[in-house]
């Protein structure tokens, strides 16, 4: 009965874990790390959830997407906050997307990637200093607030 009761517990928690990690984005289906979380609001006011930042702006340039809000995640912090209002670096060694896409040949020789929507990675930061901080150790652009893709109006 004991056994019977931990297994069916170690169950519930390998699903939870599951959807948990199943979290994909809504743009471009690849799983979404919580510190570079997106979220974009559209012209109809539905929330869907995209992987990072530069997703959510490529979605946002293709014709006829209309956005009325991108909110990020504070990469030091957490919590979300309006994509105008973040201080942004952008080209760093941190690319969250590309963990679960290795680009190699049939030898295992890395490749130099091309083009990814994600790439260059654009992360996020509420506190001016908390980037400056981040880009000493990562590298990487400092943008301040609204000077990356300022948000469009939804409306025509
Ligand atoms: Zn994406």
């Amino acid at each position: 009965m004991i056994l019977r009761a931990l297994f069916l517990a170690s169950l519930a928690a390998g699903l939870i874990a599951c959807a948990q990690r199943l979290e994909q984005c809504w743009v471009c289906q690849r799983e979404v790390h919580a510190s570079v979380r997106t979220t974009l609001i559209l012209a109809s006011r539905k929330e869907v959830v995209a992987c990072c930042p530069r997703c959510a702006l490529h979605y946002q340039e293709e014709p006829g997407n209309a956005v009325r809000e991108i909110r990020v995640t504070d990469h030091a912090g957490g919590g979300s906050l309006p994509l105008a209002g973040a201080f942004l670096i952008e080209g760093s060694d941190e690319t969250p997307c590309m963990r679960h896409h290795p680009v190699a040949d049939e030898s295992r020789t890395p490749m130099q990637v091309c083009y990814d929507r994600c790439m260059p990675s654009l992360i996020a930061f509420r506190e001016e200093a908390a980037a400056r901080a981040f880009a000493t150790d990562h590298g990487g652009t400092i943008h301040r607030p609204g000077t990356v893709a300022p948000p469009r109006s939804a409306s025509p």
